[in-house]
């Protein structure tokens, strides 16, 4: 079984930044409203998240580490309507066997915690008592400690916490009713309070995507025949790469696609100049029976049931909006 765990996190584990997704993932699907996020070395030696959600109960840490232990599948339908963001219970199983893992839970029923620690081995994990708050801290020590080939592909320190943050930023875009935290070799980077009135939103979109970028941009909330689009709309930037300050989501999920890329840039084509991206932080929400979330576990693709109206709603909504936009 720990070989398929490896070759499981293959996929799931390339780099740090991959073990914060999936960690962060996770506290958000126990419902937490405060989640802190410690790295250090660009997240390679250490990777704590700390979390107030719903907690792991003493039967269910063990459990928690196997592979293919979810909660949240409960019955074949569920598949159709995955509400949470994790679903494959794996990520657990394969970071810790390409780590030293030590989860520590309190799930409310008592007053202190429980522990469980993994090393990259084949071991019965021991659950030992151990003080915790309710909530969950996952601490990921020395990533591919014991896979030596994959760790030669780690970049430098700058550029795996460039990734790192890089999800960090995507996430907590999506969820401004939680408050983060992201340090980085004991430095606070992103201090985020809960974000709920348009001015705070604001806020935080500018911490996380910088102050020309607020300052330079448009808010936007339209909404027709069912679907809704708000967010902010910024002036084409030289960014470093492409993606950097595009973000897009749909029922809070990040993803990339097709017709929305494209509507886009129809929208931006009339402002865009030669080697500029544009820069958006959008939020596209609409009945959930309209769009198909893909399942593969890396990829954020959509498929929306009425693709032309689609398009059409985000090409009009967007080329007003750019319209508006002063250089
Ligand atoms: P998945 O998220 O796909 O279910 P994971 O391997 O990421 O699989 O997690 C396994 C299980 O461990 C989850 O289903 C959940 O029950 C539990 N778990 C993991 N992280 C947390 C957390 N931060 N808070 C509460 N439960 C958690
Ligand atoms: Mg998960």
């Amino acid at each position: 079984p720990r070989l398929a765990n490896q070759i499981a996190a293959g996929e799931v584990v390339e780099r740090p930044a991959s073990v914060v997704k999936e960690l962060l993932e996770n506290a958000l699907d126990a419902g937490a409203t405060q989640i802190s996020v410690e790295v250090e070395q660009g997240g390679v030696r250490l990777i704590r998240v700390r979390d107030n959600g719903a907690g792991i109960s003493q039967a269910d840490l063990p459990l928690a580490l196997s592979r293919h232990a979810t909660s949240k599948i409960t019955a074949v339908e569920d598949l159709e309507a995955i509400g949470s963001l994790g679903f494959r219970g794996e990520a657990l199983a394969a970071i810790s066997s390409v780590s030293r893992l030590t989860l520590t839970s309190n799930d409310g029923a008592e007053a202190s915690g429980w522990q469980v620690m993994a090393e990259g081995r084949d071991m019965a994990p021991v659950v030992s008592p151990a003080a915790h708050p309710q909530g969950t801290t996952v601490e990921m020590r020395d990533l591919f400690f014991n896979t030596p080939a994959r760790r030669r592909f780690l970049r430098t320190e700058k550029t795996e916490f460039n990734h790192l943050e890089e999800v960090f930023r995507r996430i907590a875009l999506s969820e401004f009713d939680t408050a983060f935290r992201l340090m980085h070799n004991q430095k606070v980077v992103h201090q985020l309070p809960i974000a709920q009135e348009h001015a705070a939103r604001s806020q935080r979109v500018g911490r996380l995507c910088g102050v020309a970028f607020m300052e330079q941009s448009v808010p936007v909330d339209i909404e027709h025949a069912g679907l809704r689009l708000h967010g902010w709309v910024g002036l084409p930037t030289f960014s470093r790469a492409q993606a950097d300050l595009q973000h897009f989501y749909v029922n809070g999920r990040v993803i990339r696609d097709k017709v929305v890329n494209h509507a886009v840039r129809q929208a931006y084509r009339d402002v865009m100049y030669h080697g500029r991206h544009a820069a958006y932080v959008l939020f596209l929400e609409l009945d959930p029976a309209l769009v198909d979330v893909n399942v593969h576990p890396t990829k954020h693709e959509v498929r929306f049931r009425e693709q032309r109206m689609v398009h059409d709603f985000l090409f009009r909504s967007l080329h007003r909006a750019v319209a508006e936009l002063r250089p």
